[in-house]
Protein backbone atom coordinates (compact mmCIF):
# COMPACT_ATOMS: atom_id res chain seq x y z
CA UNK A 1 0.00 0.00 0.00
CA UNK A 2 1.05 3.40 -0.93
CA UNK A 3 -0.23 6.74 -0.58
CA UNK A 4 0.72 9.69 -2.54
CA UNK A 5 2.81 13.02 -1.13
CA UNK A 6 1.66 16.67 -2.29
CA UNK A 7 4.77 19.19 -2.53
CA UNK A 8 2.70 22.11 -2.75
CA UNK A 9 3.66 25.78 -2.95
CA UNK A 10 1.33 27.93 -0.48
CA UNK A 11 2.57 31.16 -1.96
CA UNK A 12 4.47 34.12 -0.33
CA UNK A 13 1.63 34.66 2.03
CA UNK A 14 -1.65 36.36 0.71
CA UNK A 15 -4.17 33.81 0.71
CA UNK A 16 -5.40 34.53 -2.47
CA UNK A 17 -2.12 33.15 -4.27
CA UNK A 18 -2.15 29.45 -3.36
CA UNK A 19 -2.73 27.86 -6.65
CA UNK A 20 -6.22 26.20 -7.25
CA UNK A 21 -4.84 22.76 -7.50
CA UNK A 22 -3.24 23.70 -4.44
CA UNK A 23 -6.65 24.34 -2.68
CA UNK A 24 -7.80 21.18 -4.36
CA UNK A 25 -5.09 18.65 -3.44
CA UNK A 26 -5.38 20.42 0.18
CA UNK A 27 -9.89 19.50 0.47
CA UNK A 28 -8.94 16.01 -0.52
CA UNK A 29 -6.10 14.85 1.85
CA UNK A 30 -5.74 12.79 5.27
CA UNK A 31 -2.34 14.56 6.26
CA UNK A 32 -1.24 18.17 5.93
CA UNK A 33 2.07 18.55 6.96
CA UNK A 34 3.52 22.15 7.42
CA UNK A 35 6.25 24.75 7.62
CA UNK A 36 6.42 27.94 9.66
CA UNK A 37 5.99 30.29 6.30
CA UNK A 38 2.50 28.86 5.38
CA UNK A 39 -0.21 30.93 5.94
CA UNK A 40 -2.32 29.35 9.24
CA UNK A 41 -5.53 29.73 6.82
CA UNK A 42 -4.91 27.25 4.60
CA UNK A 43 -5.00 24.79 7.41
CA UNK A 44 -8.83 25.27 7.31
CA UNK A 45 -9.02 23.98 3.48
CA UNK A 46 -8.01 20.31 4.50
CA UNK A 47 -10.87 18.33 6.04
CA UNK A 48 -11.44 18.65 9.16
CA UNK A 49 -10.56 15.41 10.25
CA UNK A 50 -7.14 15.62 8.46
CA UNK A 51 -4.48 15.24 10.88
CA UNK A 52 -2.10 18.27 10.74
CA UNK A 53 1.48 18.01 11.67
CA UNK A 54 3.76 21.18 12.02
CA UNK A 55 6.92 20.58 11.20
CA UNK A 56 9.10 24.03 11.95
CA UNK A 57 11.43 25.86 10.50
CA UNK A 58 11.94 29.68 11.63
CA UNK A 59 14.83 30.94 11.19
CA UNK A 60 17.52 28.77 13.14
CA UNK A 61 14.85 27.01 15.56
CA UNK A 62 13.97 23.76 13.34
CA UNK A 63 11.49 22.03 15.06
CA UNK A 64 12.33 18.72 13.06
CA UNK A 65 15.42 18.53 11.17
CA UNK A 66 15.34 18.01 7.49
CA UNK A 67 15.81 14.09 7.69
CA UNK A 68 12.91 13.83 9.93
CA UNK A 69 10.96 15.66 8.12
CA UNK A 70 11.85 13.35 5.13
CA UNK A 71 11.34 10.36 7.05
CA UNK A 72 8.38 11.60 7.98
CA UNK A 73 6.65 12.01 4.62
CA UNK A 74 8.12 8.35 3.68
CA UNK A 75 6.39 6.69 6.74
CA UNK A 76 3.14 8.81 6.04
CA UNK A 77 3.49 7.41 2.57
CA UNK A 78 4.42 3.88 3.68
CA UNK A 79 0.97 4.53 5.67
CA UNK A 80 -0.94 4.49 2.04
CA UNK A 81 -1.46 8.38 3.51
CA UNK A 82 -2.70 11.19 1.15
CA UNK A 83 -0.66 14.21 2.00
CA UNK A 84 -0.53 17.96 1.46
CA UNK A 85 3.14 19.00 2.36
CA UNK A 86 2.78 22.72 2.14
CA UNK A 87 5.79 24.80 1.76
CA UNK A 88 6.01 28.61 1.96
CA UNK A 89 6.46 29.57 -1.51
CA UNK A 90 7.28 27.14 -4.14
CA UNK A 91 8.38 24.21 -2.76
CA UNK A 92 11.67 23.79 -5.07
CA UNK A 93 12.82 27.21 -4.76
CA UNK A 94 14.73 27.52 -1.70
CA UNK A 95 12.36 25.20 0.11
CA UNK A 96 13.90 21.46 0.14
CA UNK A 97 11.33 20.12 -1.89
CA UNK A 98 14.26 18.57 -3.64
CA UNK A 99 15.50 16.72 -1.06
CA UNK A 100 11.88 15.66 -0.04
CA UNK A 101 10.97 14.20 -3.49
CA UNK A 102 14.17 12.59 -3.68
CA UNK A 103 13.52 10.90 -0.17
CA UNK A 104 10.47 9.75 -1.60
CA UNK A 105 11.74 8.49 -5.09
CA UNK A 106 14.62 6.34 -3.37
CA UNK A 107 11.99 4.01 -1.54
CA UNK A 108 9.57 4.24 -4.80
CA UNK A 109 7.12 6.57 -3.11
CA UNK A 110 4.28 8.42 -5.27
CA UNK A 111 4.67 12.18 -5.03
CA UNK A 112 3.30 14.90 -7.14
CA UNK A 113 5.04 18.55 -6.93
CA UNK A 114 2.28 21.32 -6.96
CA UNK A 115 4.35 25.02 -7.53
CA UNK A 116 3.75 27.76 -5.66
CA UNK A 117 3.86 31.77 -6.26
CA UNK A 118 7.74 32.03 -4.64
CA UNK A 119 8.13 35.16 -2.63
CA UNK A 120 11.25 35.75 -4.58
CA UNK A 121 9.00 37.47 -7.30
CA UNK A 122 5.64 37.61 -5.63
CA UNK A 123 7.41 40.07 -2.49
CA UNK A 124 9.10 42.70 -5.15
CA UNK A 125 5.51 42.22 -7.18
CA UNK A 126 3.61 43.67 -4.45
CA UNK A 127 6.28 46.39 -3.29
CA UNK A 128 6.23 47.42 -6.92
CA UNK A 129 9.40 46.08 -8.73
CA UNK A 130 9.11 43.73 -11.86
CA UNK A 131 12.23 41.23 -11.39
CA UNK A 132 12.72 42.04 -15.00
CA UNK A 133 11.55 44.88 -17.45
CA UNK A 134 12.72 45.17 -21.08
CA UNK A 135 13.86 48.89 -19.42
CA UNK A 136 16.19 47.76 -17.09
CA UNK A 137 17.44 44.10 -17.92
CA UNK A 138 17.33 40.98 -19.63
CA UNK A 139 18.60 38.46 -16.63
CA UNK A 140 16.84 37.43 -12.89
CA UNK A 141 19.50 35.83 -10.87
CA UNK A 142 17.90 34.01 -7.19
CA UNK A 143 20.14 33.45 -4.74
CA UNK A 144 20.30 32.34 -1.45
CA UNK A 145 22.07 34.85 1.22
CA UNK A 146 21.92 32.30 3.76
CA UNK A 147 25.77 31.70 2.72
CA UNK A 148 28.34 33.64 5.31
CA UNK A 149 30.35 35.22 1.84
CA UNK A 150 33.07 36.04 4.79
CA UNK A 151 33.51 32.23 5.48
CA UNK A 152 35.76 30.43 3.34
CA UNK A 153 33.93 27.89 0.71
CA UNK A 154 31.24 30.42 0.43
CA UNK A 155 29.87 28.71 -3.32
CA UNK A 156 28.48 32.18 -4.26
CA UNK A 157 30.18 33.57 -7.74
CA UNK A 158 29.98 37.36 -6.84
CA UNK A 159 31.92 38.21 -9.92
CA UNK A 160 29.42 36.54 -12.29
CA UNK A 161 26.59 38.18 -10.12
CA UNK A 162 27.46 41.50 -10.47
CA UNK A 163 26.96 41.26 -13.64
CA UNK A 164 23.64 40.53 -13.73
CA UNK A 165 20.84 42.93 -14.20
CA UNK A 166 18.74 41.62 -11.06
CA UNK A 167 19.62 39.94 -8.20
CA UNK A 168 17.12 38.64 -5.66
CA UNK A 169 18.20 37.51 -2.46
CA UNK A 170 16.36 34.86 -0.21
CA UNK A 171 17.40 34.67 3.39
CA UNK A 172 19.59 37.32 3.38
CA UNK A 173 18.60 39.78 6.17
CA UNK A 174 21.36 39.02 8.53
CA UNK A 175 23.80 38.42 5.90
CA UNK A 176 22.60 42.19 3.87
CA UNK A 177 26.23 44.18 5.11
CA UNK A 178 28.13 40.99 3.23
CA UNK A 179 26.04 40.94 0.33
CA UNK A 180 26.16 44.44 -0.58
CA UNK A 181 29.84 45.01 -0.01
CA UNK A 182 30.44 41.88 -2.23
CA UNK A 183 28.31 42.89 -5.02
CA UNK A 184 30.47 46.31 -4.93
CA UNK A 185 33.91 44.50 -4.38
CA UNK A 186 33.47 42.44 -7.54
CA UNK A 187 32.40 45.74 -9.65
CA UNK A 188 28.83 47.00 -9.00
CA UNK A 189 27.86 50.45 -9.09
CA UNK A 190 27.55 51.51 -5.64
CA UNK A 191 24.67 53.80 -6.94
CA UNK A 192 22.75 50.83 -8.19
CA UNK A 193 18.77 50.93 -7.04
CA UNK A 194 18.18 48.07 -4.38
CA UNK A 195 15.13 47.48 -2.33
CA UNK A 196 14.65 44.56 1.26
CA UNK A 197 10.46 43.74 1.38
CA UNK A 198 9.65 41.98 4.57
CA UNK A 199 6.80 40.13 4.82
CA UNK A 200 6.03 41.06 1.29
CA UNK A 201 2.18 40.18 0.04
CA UNK A 202 0.82 40.31 3.37
CA UNK A 203 -0.91 43.31 5.35
CA UNK A 204 2.56 43.12 7.44
CA UNK A 205 4.44 44.07 4.74
CA UNK A 206 7.25 46.47 4.92
CA UNK A 207 9.18 48.16 2.32
CA UNK A 208 13.14 49.56 2.51
CA UNK A 209 14.35 51.57 -0.63
CA UNK A 210 18.19 52.57 -0.88
CA UNK A 211 21.03 51.86 -3.17
CA UNK A 212 23.72 49.20 -3.29
CA UNK A 213 25.72 51.26 -0.99
CA UNK A 214 23.06 52.31 1.78
CA UNK A 215 20.39 49.71 1.69
CA UNK A 216 22.12 47.57 4.82
CA UNK A 217 22.73 50.74 6.87
CA UNK A 218 18.25 52.18 6.09
CA UNK A 219 17.32 48.27 6.62
CA UNK A 220 19.33 47.73 10.13
CA UNK A 221 18.22 51.50 11.36
CA UNK A 222 14.47 50.64 9.94
CA UNK A 223 14.96 47.32 12.04
CA UNK A 224 13.78 45.12 9.03
CA UNK A 225 14.14 41.70 9.85
CA UNK A 226 13.62 38.38 8.24
CA UNK A 227 11.82 36.83 6.64
CA UNK A 228 12.61 39.59 3.54
CA UNK A 229 13.19 39.70 0.08
CA UNK A 230 16.42 42.04 -1.15
CA UNK A 231 16.29 42.58 -4.37
CA UNK A 232 19.06 44.48 -5.98
CA UNK A 233 19.10 46.26 -9.92
CA UNK A 234 17.89 49.09 -11.78
CA UNK A 235 13.99 47.37 -11.89
CA UNK A 236 14.33 48.11 -7.80
CA UNK A 237 13.74 52.35 -8.87
CA UNK A 238 10.57 51.38 -10.84
CA UNK A 239 9.34 51.08 -7.06
CA UNK A 240 8.37 54.99 -6.90
CA UNK A 241 5.77 54.63 -9.82
CA UNK A 242 4.50 51.46 -9.42
CA UNK A 243 4.45 50.96 -5.85
CA UNK A 244 0.26 49.91 -5.55
CA UNK A 245 -0.27 47.34 -2.48
CA UNK A 246 0.54 49.72 0.28
CA UNK A 247 -1.23 52.47 -1.17
CA UNK A 248 -4.60 50.69 -0.54
CA UNK A 249 -6.92 52.42 1.32
CA UNK A 250 -6.81 50.03 4.47
CA UNK A 251 -3.21 48.73 4.11
CA UNK A 252 -1.84 48.30 7.34
CA UNK A 253 -4.45 48.50 9.14
CA UNK A 254 -5.48 45.64 11.50
CA UNK A 255 -9.60 45.00 11.28
CA UNK A 256 -11.47 42.77 13.81
CA UNK A 257 -14.28 41.15 12.35
CA UNK A 258 -16.83 39.71 15.11
CA UNK A 259 -19.51 38.01 13.15
CA UNK A 260 -19.99 34.10 12.89
CA UNK A 261 -17.09 32.74 10.77
CA UNK A 262 -20.43 31.84 8.25
CA UNK A 263 -21.54 35.20 7.85
CA UNK A 264 -18.28 36.86 8.14
CA UNK A 265 -16.86 36.48 5.02
CA UNK A 266 -18.34 39.04 2.91
CA UNK A 267 -17.32 41.76 5.64
CA UNK A 268 -13.88 39.91 5.48
CA UNK A 269 -13.36 39.97 1.67
CA UNK A 270 -14.21 43.44 1.31
CA UNK A 271 -11.77 44.63 4.18
CA UNK A 272 -8.98 42.20 2.57
CA UNK A 273 -9.58 43.67 -1.42
CA UNK A 274 -8.41 47.38 0.54
CA UNK A 275 -5.28 46.11 1.96
CA UNK A 276 -6.27 45.71 5.51
CA UNK A 277 -5.20 42.83 7.73
CA UNK A 278 -8.99 40.78 9.46
CA UNK A 279 -8.86 38.63 12.27
CA UNK A 280 -11.76 37.34 12.85
CA UNK A 281 -13.26 36.48 16.30
CA UNK A 282 -16.76 35.12 15.79
CA UNK A 283 -18.46 36.19 19.01
CA UNK A 284 -21.39 33.52 18.49
CA UNK A 285 -22.52 30.28 16.88
CA UNK A 286 -25.63 28.18 16.81
CA UNK A 287 -26.48 24.72 17.72
CA UNK A 288 -29.12 22.94 17.34
CA UNK A 289 -31.49 22.89 20.64
CA UNK A 290 -30.73 20.12 23.06
CA UNK A 291 -34.12 18.59 22.76
CA UNK A 292 -35.04 18.48 19.03
CA UNK A 293 -38.52 16.72 19.84
CA UNK A 294 -40.55 19.83 20.45
CA UNK A 295 -39.98 21.98 17.19
CA UNK A 296 -40.38 18.30 15.45
CA UNK A 297 -43.81 17.84 17.24
CA UNK A 298 -45.03 21.43 16.10
CA UNK A 299 -44.18 20.87 12.14
CA UNK A 300 -46.23 17.58 12.08
CA UNK A 301 -49.00 19.26 13.46
CA UNK A 302 -48.58 23.05 11.71
CA UNK A 303 -51.97 23.09 10.39
CA UNK A 304 -53.36 23.58 13.74
CA UNK A 305 -52.04 26.77 13.92
CA UNK A 306 -52.86 30.09 12.77
CA UNK A 307 -49.74 32.34 13.43
CA UNK A 308 -46.39 31.15 13.96
CA UNK A 309 -44.05 34.08 14.54
CA UNK A 310 -40.39 34.78 13.58
CA UNK A 311 -37.83 36.31 15.92
CA UNK A 312 -34.37 36.13 13.83
CA UNK A 313 -33.24 35.06 10.32
CA UNK A 314 -31.60 32.45 12.71
CA UNK A 315 -34.81 31.22 13.47
CA UNK A 316 -36.05 31.05 10.26
CA UNK A 317 -33.29 28.93 9.15
CA UNK A 318 -33.62 26.54 11.97
CA UNK A 319 -37.17 26.19 10.96
CA UNK A 320 -36.65 25.34 7.90
CA UNK A 321 -33.80 23.02 8.34
CA UNK A 322 -36.24 21.25 10.39
CA UNK A 323 -38.80 21.03 8.18
CA UNK A 324 -37.18 20.11 5.54
CA UNK A 325 -35.86 17.46 7.18
CA UNK A 326 -39.07 16.23 8.12
CA UNK A 327 -39.50 15.60 4.41
CA UNK A 328 -42.32 18.43 3.99
CA UNK A 329 -41.26 22.28 2.13
CA UNK A 330 -42.66 25.58 2.72
CA UNK A 331 -46.55 24.54 2.00
CA UNK A 332 -46.67 23.01 4.97
CA UNK A 333 -46.93 26.79 6.18
CA UNK A 334 -49.72 27.56 3.59
CA UNK A 335 -52.78 27.64 6.51
CA UNK A 336 -50.63 30.08 8.76
CA UNK A 337 -50.19 33.76 8.96
CA UNK A 338 -46.49 34.32 9.44
CA UNK A 339 -44.76 37.44 11.73
CA UNK A 340 -41.34 38.92 11.54
CA UNK A 341 -39.62 40.79 14.34
CA UNK A 342 -37.59 42.64 12.33
CA UNK A 343 -36.77 43.24 8.14
CA UNK A 344 -33.84 40.54 8.64
CA UNK A 345 -36.14 38.19 9.32
CA UNK A 346 -38.66 39.09 6.93
CA UNK A 347 -35.67 38.16 3.95
CA UNK A 348 -35.29 34.84 6.26
CA UNK A 349 -38.45 34.09 5.26
CA UNK A 350 -38.86 35.46 1.77
CA UNK A 351 -35.30 33.41 0.84
CA UNK A 352 -37.74 30.66 1.55
CA UNK A 353 -40.16 31.72 -0.86
CA UNK A 354 -42.45 33.14 1.97
CA UNK A 355 -43.87 36.48 2.62
CA UNK A 356 -44.19 37.66 5.89
CA UNK A 357 -48.19 38.70 6.63
CA UNK A 358 -46.76 41.44 9.47
CA UNK A 359 -43.17 42.99 9.64
CA UNK A 360 -42.59 44.89 13.01
CA UNK A 361 -41.05 48.03 12.27
CA UNK A 362 -38.39 48.08 15.87
CA UNK A 363 -36.22 44.77 16.18
CA UNK A 364 -37.29 44.03 19.33
CA UNK A 365 -40.09 41.95 21.06
CA UNK A 366 -41.87 45.39 22.14
CA UNK A 367 -42.03 46.29 18.10
CA UNK A 368 -43.72 43.11 17.57
CA UNK A 369 -46.55 42.86 20.23
CA UNK A 370 -47.51 46.39 19.41
CA UNK A 371 -48.04 45.28 15.82
CA UNK A 372 -50.13 42.37 16.53
CA UNK A 373 -51.93 44.22 19.31
CA UNK A 374 -53.00 46.52 16.28
CA UNK A 375 -54.14 43.41 14.73
CA UNK A 376 -56.64 42.51 17.32
CA UNK A 377 -54.84 39.39 17.57
CA UNK A 378 -57.11 36.84 20.08
CA UNK A 379 -58.57 33.33 20.32
CA UNK A 380 -55.53 32.25 17.82
CA UNK A 381 -53.18 29.41 17.97
CA UNK A 382 -49.64 30.75 18.23
CA UNK A 383 -46.50 29.04 17.08
CA UNK A 384 -43.21 30.36 18.55
CA UNK A 385 -40.10 28.95 16.83
CA UNK A 386 -36.81 30.81 18.77
CA UNK A 387 -33.64 30.94 20.39
CA UNK A 388 -33.60 28.37 23.26
CA UNK A 389 -33.38 31.27 25.62
CA UNK A 390 -35.28 34.78 25.04
CA UNK A 391 -37.14 36.94 26.65
CA UNK A 392 -40.44 36.26 28.08
CA UNK A 393 -42.08 39.20 27.45
CA UNK A 394 -43.39 38.13 23.76
CA UNK A 395 -45.41 34.84 24.48
CA UNK A 396 -47.08 35.75 27.48
CA UNK A 397 -48.23 39.01 26.43
CA UNK A 398 -49.95 37.42 23.64
CA UNK A 399 -51.26 34.53 25.64
CA UNK A 400 -52.94 37.19 28.08
CA UNK A 401 -55.04 38.78 24.95
CA UNK A 402 -56.88 35.01 25.26
CA UNK A 403 -54.46 33.31 22.61
CA UNK A 404 -52.59 29.71 23.00
CA UNK A 405 -49.17 30.47 22.53
CA UNK A 406 -46.56 27.31 21.80
CA UNK A 407 -42.89 28.42 22.39
CA UNK A 408 -40.47 25.46 20.77
CA UNK A 409 -36.78 25.74 20.94
CA UNK A 410 -35.26 26.15 17.24
CA UNK A 411 -31.86 26.62 18.01
CA UNK A 412 -29.48 27.65 21.00
CA UNK A 413 -26.68 30.47 20.73
CA UNK A 414 -23.25 29.35 22.23
CA UNK A 415 -20.04 31.33 22.36
CA UNK A 416 -17.31 30.07 20.05
CA UNK A 417 -14.65 27.82 21.29
CA UNK A 418 -11.43 29.57 21.25
CA UNK A 419 -13.02 33.15 20.81
CA UNK A 420 -11.65 34.53 24.06
CA UNK A 421 -7.92 33.20 23.11
CA UNK A 422 -8.39 34.92 19.67
CA UNK A 423 -9.71 38.29 20.68
CA UNK A 424 -6.39 38.67 23.76
CA UNK A 425 -4.30 37.53 20.91
CA UNK A 426 -5.57 40.09 18.78
CA UNK A 427 -5.46 43.01 21.32
CA UNK A 428 -2.13 42.21 21.80
CA UNK A 429 -0.66 42.61 18.81
CA UNK A 430 -2.20 45.62 18.67
CA UNK A 431 -5.42 46.81 17.13
CA UNK A 432 -6.57 49.51 14.53
CA UNK A 433 -10.29 48.78 13.98
CA UNK A 434 -13.22 46.91 15.41
CA UNK A 435 -16.34 46.44 12.95
CA UNK A 436 -20.03 45.63 14.50
CA UNK A 437 -22.45 44.20 12.81
CA UNK A 438 -25.61 43.61 15.08
CA UNK A 439 -25.66 44.82 18.67
CA UNK A 440 -25.22 40.64 20.04
CA UNK A 441 -21.56 41.00 18.69
CA UNK A 442 -21.50 43.91 20.84
CA UNK A 443 -22.78 42.53 23.61
CA UNK A 444 -20.91 39.31 23.23
CA UNK A 445 -17.86 40.59 22.40
CA UNK A 446 -17.88 42.60 25.96
CA UNK A 447 -18.82 39.81 27.77
CA UNK A 448 -15.37 37.77 26.76
CA UNK A 449 -13.56 40.83 28.75
CA UNK A 450 -12.91 41.73 32.06
CA UNK A 451 -14.14 44.90 33.30
CA UNK A 452 -10.50 46.19 32.98
CA UNK A 453 -10.60 44.76 29.26
CA UNK A 454 -13.80 46.94 28.49
CA UNK A 455 -12.27 49.52 29.84
CA UNK A 456 -9.27 49.37 28.52
CA UNK A 457 -11.46 49.23 25.03
CA UNK A 458 -13.46 52.52 25.67
CA UNK A 459 -10.51 54.45 26.71
CA UNK A 460 -8.59 53.04 23.03
CA UNK A 461 -11.67 54.20 21.27
CA UNK A 462 -12.10 57.73 22.68
CA UNK A 463 -8.44 58.53 22.13
CA UNK A 464 -8.75 57.67 18.85
CA UNK A 465 -6.34 54.88 18.51
CA UNK A 466 -8.93 52.52 18.09
CA UNK A 467 -11.84 52.90 15.59
CA UNK A 468 -15.22 51.63 16.31
CA UNK A 469 -17.24 51.00 13.19
CA UNK A 470 -20.87 49.83 13.91
CA UNK A 471 -23.38 48.94 10.94
CA UNK A 472 -25.96 50.99 12.21
CA UNK A 473 -27.89 53.09 15.06
CA UNK A 474 -28.88 50.27 17.34
CA UNK A 475 -26.06 48.78 16.97
CA UNK A 476 -23.62 52.29 17.47
CA UNK A 477 -25.91 52.15 20.84
CA UNK A 478 -25.29 49.34 22.06
CA UNK A 479 -21.07 49.88 21.32
CA UNK A 480 -21.63 53.55 23.15
CA UNK A 481 -23.70 52.20 25.95
CA UNK A 482 -20.20 50.17 26.83
CA UNK A 483 -18.42 53.77 26.40
CA UNK A 484 -17.12 52.94 23.39
CA UNK A 485 -16.55 56.38 20.77
CA UNK A 486 -17.86 54.86 17.42
CA UNK A 487 -16.17 56.74 14.85
CA UNK A 488 -17.95 55.07 11.40
CA UNK A 489 -21.37 54.68 11.17
CA UNK A 490 -22.64 54.24 7.72
CA UNK A 491 -25.94 55.85 6.57
CA UNK A 492 -27.49 52.70 5.41
CA UNK A 493 -27.30 49.29 6.97
CA UNK A 494 -25.18 47.25 4.90
CA UNK A 495 -21.61 45.65 4.86
CA UNK A 496 -20.68 47.45 1.91
CA UNK A 497 -22.03 50.79 3.38
CA UNK A 498 -19.55 50.06 6.25
CA UNK A 499 -16.91 48.79 4.36
CA UNK A 500 -17.08 52.46 2.61
CA UNK A 501 -17.52 54.49 5.66
CA UNK A 502 -14.30 53.06 6.89
CA UNK A 503 -12.36 53.30 4.05
CA UNK A 504 -13.23 57.25 3.85
CA UNK A 505 -12.64 57.60 7.69
CA UNK A 506 -9.14 57.09 7.13
CA UNK A 507 -8.99 58.32 3.80
CA UNK A 508 -9.76 61.86 5.51
N1 LIG B 1 10.25 28.40 -1.00
C1 LIG B 1 10.13 29.76 -0.55
C2 LIG B 1 11.42 30.29 0.01
C3 LIG B 1 11.84 29.60 1.28
S1 LIG B 1 13.29 30.25 1.97
C4 LIG B 1 9.62 30.62 -1.70
O1 LIG B 1 9.57 30.16 -2.83
O2 LIG B 1 9.22 31.76 -1.46
C5 LIG B 1 12.66 31.39 3.14
C6 LIG B 1 12.90 32.79 2.66
O3 LIG B 1 11.90 33.16 1.75
C7 LIG B 1 12.84 33.86 3.71
O4 LIG B 1 14.03 33.97 4.43
C8 LIG B 1 12.60 35.10 2.89
O5 LIG B 1 13.78 35.51 2.26
C9 LIG B 1 11.70 34.53 1.80
N2 LIG B 1 10.28 34.79 2.04
C10 LIG B 1 9.30 33.90 2.18
N3 LIG B 1 8.11 34.50 2.31
C11 LIG B 1 8.35 35.82 2.24
C12 LIG B 1 7.52 36.98 2.28
N4 LIG B 1 6.19 36.90 2.44
N5 LIG B 1 8.10 38.19 2.16
C13 LIG B 1 9.45 38.31 1.99
N6 LIG B 1 10.26 37.25 1.96
C14 LIG B 1 9.72 36.02 2.06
Amino acid sequence: MSGKIYLIGAGPGDPGLLTLKGAEVLAACQVVVYDYLANPEFLELAPPEAERIYVGKKGGDHTKTQDQINQLLVDLAAQGKIVARLKGGDPFVFGRGGEEASALAARGHAFEVVPGVTSAIAAPAYAGIPVTDRRATTEVAFVTGHEDPTKPGSTINWQALSQIGTVVFLMGVKNLPHICDSLMKAGRDPATPAAAVRWGTTPQQETVSGTLADLAGKVRSAGLKAPAITIVGQVAALRQELAWFEKLPLFGKSVLVTRARKQASRLSEGLKALGARVIEVPTITFRPPDDPEPLNTAIEILDDFHWVIFTSPNGVEAFFEALLKSGRDARALSGCKLAAIGPATAAGLKAHGLVADMTARTFQAEGLIEALQAQGLTGQRVLIPRAAEAREVLPETIAQWGNLVQVVPAYRTVSPEGSPELLAEALNQGLDVITFTASSTVSNLMAMLDKEGQAELARLSQSGQLTVAAIGPITGDTARGYGLEVAVQPESFTIEALVSALTAHFAS
